[in-house]
């Protein structure tokens, strides 16, 4: 069974009232007191260790299981809420995950002509994977909080199909528009390129759905995923035209900040105008990588390339290269599809932040 505060609370006062002697008489009277009620004390004690064994032995189990013992564990498939993952502080800024739910997609189509061995992978890191042979793809987006400003990088996957069916999913306005999230506050709308798992929420019945936004998209994606239809990949690309008529689209090539403490970087290869995310204060880092990775063997391996990328040998360099500056800052890692977001860029790989 699941434990919520309340039981937690429950079980804090059921505690208190086991000693009411010790509590309710004063230091002169408490020696007399305690002798002659010692044994119905012991037994009140015992009866409370046994009540609530049961429960200190399911907050243990689900520790050290890895899930967060104060609540229930989600089940799966095809749960409603997506699973939480915390947030981070870089320094002054507080940076949260929103995530729309994941999706088990197939490890054989990840990396073409690559001989991977999935159980080693699979060994090191099991949160990563889903049944048979399958990952989990994870669709987040992330909040930044900081002092001066409110901005999204990335948006999810907002109403369009994810692809493959999902084995936990939440819908895009409980994510994006939950009260976590006041759309009016936020400022800017960095999408880190305009695949619609990235760009698809940008935009609400065919209006900005961060009102008071500016967004910003490299003008090579915004050149790359343009149609007339708006059809498949271009469907996100195609909801944003509103944004060029409400002059709300900053299509600005150079790398450098969007607020205080975020900067975009030029990071092509998934995409021609991809992008990951820079937030900085202090001496404190935090890469947002975009889609600069898909799994986490990429990380000991930045040179295996991907399917997703549509040149595949570009994307290489860039993920060698922002990895490389990642594990020599000692930056944190923030990644959109793994299930474990946060993390570090260690010599032996990912390292995921519990
Ligand atoms: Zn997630
Ligand atoms: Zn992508």
């Amino acid at each position: 069974m699941g434990l919520d505060a309340a039981g937690l609370v429950e079980i804090a006062t059921a505690v208190s009232v086991a000693r009411p002697d010790a509590l309710a008489h004063p230091p002169a009277a408490r020696t007399a007191a305690a002798t002659a009620t010692a044994a119905s004390s012991r037994s009140e004690i015992l009866r409370c260790v046994f009540t609530f064994a049961p429960f200190v032995a399911s907050v243990l189990r689900r520790w050290t299981a890895g899930g967060r013992p104060w609540f229930p564990r989600p089940v799966s498939p095809a749960t409603v809420h997506a699973v939480e993952h915390g947030s981070v502080r870089i320094g002054a800024i507080g940076v949260e995950v929103l995530c729309q739910g994941w999706a088990p997609l197939p490890l054989g189509e990840e990396l073409p002509g690559l001989d991977v061995d999935w159980a080693a992978e699979r060994a090191l890191r099991p949160w990563a994977f889903g049944d048979g042979e399958t990952w989990q793809w994870h669709v987040h987006a992330f909040v930044l909080r900081s002092p001066s400003a409110t901005v999204m990088v990335d948006s999810g996957l907002g109403p369009f199909d994810p692809g493959a069916p999902w084995a936990e999913s939440r819908p895009a306005d409980d994510v994006l528009a939950s009260p976590a999230v006041e759309l009016d506050a936020v400022r800017h709308v960095i999408l880190t390129h305009l695949h619609t798992d990235h760009a698809g929420g940008a935009m609400r019945d065919g209006e900005p759905r961060f009102p008071n936004a500016r967004y910003h998209v490299h003008p090579a994606d915004w050149a790359h995923f343009e149609t007339r239809d708006g059809r498949g990949e271009s469907a996100a690309r195609y909801a944003m035209r509103r944004l060029v008529d409400l002059d709300m689209l900053s299509l600005e090539a150079d790398d450098g900040e969007i607020a205080p403490g975020v900067a975009v970087l030029h990071s092509p290869g998934h995409t021609p105008g991809h992008r990951s995310v820079l937030v900085t204060d202090g001496d404190d880092h935090l890469l947002l990588t975009g889609d600069l990775l898909h799994l986490p063997a990429q990380v000991a391996h930045p040179d295996w390339r991907s399917s997703h990328d549509l040149d595949a040998d570009l994307a290489c360099r860039s993920r060698e290269t922002l990895l490389t500056r990642a594990r020599e800052g000692s930056w944190t890692v923030g990644v959109s599809h793994f299930a474990r977001p946060f993390g570090l860029v260690h010599p032996a790989g990912w390292r995921s932040r519990p």
